[in-house]
C-alpha cells in the first residue's frame, strides 16, 4: 500500500523530534533510506554544501534548481559545474513566463515595483510544480543565518506543499560550512569571494552585499521589508 501525505506528515513529526541531534549526513541517510528517489535537494548555488552531502549518501541524487531569469552569470556558471563535477542529477526548473513575457504583462523591474509577487512568479510556482513528483525535499536553510531562520527545524513538515521538508544543516553555523568546504573541496559561487554573503537574483534591488555587522541576509531585498521570498514561509 502506498503511502499518503498523511502518514507522511507523521514521519516528519517523528523524525523532527529523532533527528534534531543527527548529523548532516544522518539526516540525508534517512530521507534518502525513507523517500529513496522522491526526495531532491533544493539548492540556490550560492554553494553545493548540501547537493555533496545529499550525494555523499545517496549518489545520483536530484539536485533542483530554480533558474529565475535573474541570476547573476557566476550561479549558472556554479549550477553548470555542480552538473558536470558532482555525482548528482541537477535539475532545472523555471519559471511560466520569460523575463520578457513578464515585463510585457506586468511592466517591466517587477523586482523592484512587487518583488513579492516577481518572487511568487518566478520561484514559489516552478518550485511547487517541481516538487509535484517528490515526497520530501532537502534545503541549506540555517539558525544563524537570520533571526527569521533562527528556529528553521532539521525535519518537519510543509504544509503548504503537502511534503517533508528537511534542513540537514540548520545546527551548523558558517564556521561548519567553511571546514566543511575546506574539507572536501567544496564548489563554491566565485561571488562569495567578493563579498556577498547570500546570493540571490542579480537586480540590486535583490540582493547586495551586505554592510559591516550586517547579518548574511541582510542584502536580500534590502530596505523592501521583505526578507523570503516565499519559498520557505
Ligand atoms: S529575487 Fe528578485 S528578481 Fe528574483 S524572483 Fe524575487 S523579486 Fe524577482
Amino acid at each position: 500500500m502506498s503511502s499518503t501525505a498523511t502518514d507522511h506528515e507523521a514521519i516528519a513529526v517523528r523524525a523532527g523530534r529523532e533527528l534534531e541531534e543527527a548529523t548532516a549526513q544522518e539526516v540525508l541517510r534517512w530521507a534518502a533510506d525513507t523517500f529513496g528517489a522522491r526526495f531532491c535537494v533544493t539548492s540556490s548555488m550560492e554553494d553545493a554544501v548540501v547537493a555533496h552531502l545529499a550525494s555523499s549518501v545517496f549518489p545520483g541524487v536530484d539536485v533542483v534548481f530554480l533558474d529565475t531569469g535573474y541570476h547573476f552569470p557566476e550561479t549558472l556558471g556554479t549550477r553548470d559545474a555542480v552538473a558536470a563535477t558532482m555525482p548528482v542529477n541537477v535539475i532545472t526548473l523555471t519559471p511560466l513566463r520569460t523575463v520578457a513575457e513578464q515585463d510585457a504583462e506586468h511592466g517591466p523591474a517587477l523586482h523592484d515595483r512587487d518583488p513579492d509577487l516577481c518572487c511568487s512568479l518566478r520561484k514559489v510556482e516552478p518550485l511547487n510544480r517541481g516538487l509535484a513528483g517528490y515526497d520530501a525535499w532537502a534545503t541549506g536553510l540555517r539558525r544563524d543565518e537570520s533571526p527569521t531562520r533562527a528556529n528553521t527545524p532539521v525535519v518537519s513538515w510543509d504544509p503548504k506543499r503537502r511534503k517533508v521538508k528537511i534542513a540537514p544543516i540548520a545546527r551548523w553555523t558558517q564556521e561548519d560550512v567553511d571546514a566543511y568546504v575546506a574539507a572536501h573541496g567544496v564548489l563554491l559561487n566565485p561571488l562569495l569571494w567578493e563579498g556577498y554573503t547570500s546570493i540571490g537574483c542579480s537586480p540590486l534591488s535583490c540582493t547586495r552585499k551586505p554592510g559591516e555587522g550586517e547579518d548574511a541576509r541582510a542584502g536580500r531585498w534590502s530596505g523592501s521589508g521583505k526578507t523570503e521570498c516565499g519559498i520557505h514561509l
